[in-house]
């Protein structure tokens, strides 16, 4: 370009030029003609097309819009798959995780290989919103998805997965808790009714047939009780579930007191308790009423499955993450390692049987769970079959607070 003319208008001009210099030359009839023919090729020479341009007289082709669809669906979390005439021409990495990185190009049934998505992926488009399907077991046998579909006007198909595992997990448990409750209160009771309409009938005249019969249905109703107790216990501390507790908790001032009550109910000839404490523990961050929970648990479950008058000892100490150890050890006979993970689950038990003949309620070690996990504390169980057990729970320190003793 030179000085905003380009070469096709400086041709024009030249072309102009050399016409009006033949006018001048030649006079009136063969001036015109020539007139003519050089202001046609003038213009000709102005608008036609001319490879020496330098190009900035015309300007560059747009270029074509990026497509926008990757970086959208890229941007979920969740399984995303644009489908376009049957078969999939997007998938964001999430789809490709779940399905295969290979499902782009694929028929969308290949893609999702599942005996409920094949009827709906293949349905006609609609406008309206249709409901969403189940697929269990795609990906890993034990995951649920949810399939929803939308179509878009010009005749794409969005499939969007749901991941549903977890809540669908979340609400078996509840379903599952529920009846197990139903079921643990319901033995009692049926067993007090049972003994009232025996003791209406002809047992209640007689002193020591009545007495014993009292007895059994006392004993029943202090485990519905105890049940109940620990039920209300769980459902309060998962309602606090995310306020930390942040009052300075002396431990060891707990074990003390916790020891105290223990031996003060069991009276004479109960199994001895040690308490192995530590000096300069610091106080934790805590929930005293709870921790005073943990304690008690976790000393019952020692003197329930312990050895019949072996002690049980307490430990405190501080640990080496920083963290306040307590421990409680027993001199059982210990725990299969199988069925130490499912401990903490509610009311599961190693042997019912046993548990129910020492009056646990199945919730116990449920509780602890609840209440170190609500300290942003840790709970390990380790057990030698034949030795005994130890349970130790981890809290953190409160502050950098150190109580010399
Ligand atoms: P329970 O009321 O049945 O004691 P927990 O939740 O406290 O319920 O404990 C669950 C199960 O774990 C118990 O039924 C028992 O089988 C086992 N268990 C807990 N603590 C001990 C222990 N110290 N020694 C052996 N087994 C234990």
């Amino acid at each position: 370009m030179i000085n905003g003319f380009g070469l096709r208008t400086l041709a024009a001009l030249a072309i102009v030029l050399v016409a009006a210099c033949a006018v001048f030359l030649l006079g009136d009839v063969q001036a015109t003609l020539v007139m003519l023919v050089g202001g046609v090729a003038a213009v000709l020479a102005a608008v036609g097309t001319d490879d020496d341009a330098d190009g900035a007289e015309a300007p560059a082709p747009p270029l074509a819009p990026a497509d926008p669809i990757p970086t959208v669906i890229g941007a979920i979390v969740e399984p995303i798959l644009i489908v376009t005439g049957g078969q999939v021409s997007h998938a964001n990495d999430a789809a490709r995780a779940l399905l295969g990185g290979h499902i782009v190009g694929q028929d969308v049934r290949l893609a999702i290989r599942h005996p409920g998505a094949a009827e709906r992926l293949m349905s006609p488009p609609s406008d309206v919103r249709q409901p969403s399907v189940n697929l269990v077991g795609l990906g890993a046998r034990e995951q649920r998805w949810e399939m929803r579909i939308g179509d878009t006007p010009d005749g794409q198909r969005i499939v969007h997965l749901i991941d549903q595992t977890g809540s669908y997990a979340a609400e078996r448990m509840r379903v599952d808790f529920v009846a197990n409750a139903s079921h643990e209160l319901r033995t009692p009771l049926a067993s007090i009714l049972g003994y009232i309409e025996t003791l209406g009938d002809e047992a209640g005249d007689e002193k020591g047939l009545r007495d014993r019969f009292l007895k059994i249905m006392f004993d029943e109703a202090r485990r519905m009780q105890r049940l109940v107790e620990d039920l209300i216990s769980l459902s309060r501390i998962e309602a606090e579930k995310y306020r930390l507790p942040d009052r300075a908790v002396d431990l060891a001032e707990l074990i003390a007191e916790v020891r105290g009550s223990i031996l003060d109910a069991q009276g004479e000839g109960g199994a001895p308790i040690v308490a192995e404490v530590a000096a300069d523990v610091p106080p934790v961050s805590g929930d005293r009423a709870q921790l005073s929970q943990v304690l008690h648990n976790l000393v019952g479950n020692a003197r329930k499955y312990g050895r019949k008058g072996a002690p049980v000892t307490i430990l405190l100490e501080q640990h080496a993450t920083g963290m306040v150890r307590l421990a409680v050890r027993d001199e059982g006979d210990g725990i299969p390692p199988e069925h130490i993970p499912r401990l903490t689950e509610r009311f599961y038990r190693v042997d019912p049987g046993r548990s129910r003949a020492a009056g646990g309620t199945g919730l116990g070690l449920a509780i602890v769970k609840h209440i170190v996990e609500r300290h942003r504390g840790r709970l390990d169980i380790e057990s030698v079959q034949g030795h005994g057990t130890t349970v130790t729970v981890l809290i953190p320190a409160h502050g950098n607070a150190v109580i010399k003793r």
